[in-house]
């Protein structure tokens, strides 16, 4: 019997704009904002995600105070780092995509 490590939890989408860590291109977009002066990076901690005009709104929460990234600095690996993500379940897939297909 081998012992089974928990799989790290990695940032996937890295902000070299504010070195925010982030586990879905949505969550990473989220924090995001474009106005007049160009683009705003929002405070993870603070931000709320606005859907359209339906869906109402969304934090983001952090996934993990312990995750692990390597899109900071090039051959170096980040740890402890805190990953965000967005609220809730189901985020990670289809709305990621979307957003890629949308471009930003
Ligand atoms: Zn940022
Ligand atoms: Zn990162």
């Amino acid at each position: 019997m081998s012992e089974r490590k928990a799989p790290r939890q990695t940032c996937t989408d890295h902000c070299a704009g504010c070195d925010a860590h982030f586990h879905s291109l949505a969550a990473f977009d989220a924090h995001l904002e474009v106005d007049e002066g160009g683009v705003v990076h929002n405070d993870p901690a603070t931000v709320v995600y606005r859907l359209g005009k339906k869906a109402g709104s969304l934090k983001l929460q952090a996934w993990t105070s312990e995750g692990w990234c390597r899109l900071q600095k090039v051959g170096e690996e980040q740890h402890p780092v805190r990953i965000w993500q967005m609220e809730g379940p189901g985020w990670s897939g289809p709305s990621a995509s979307l957003l890629k297909q949308g471009g930003v």
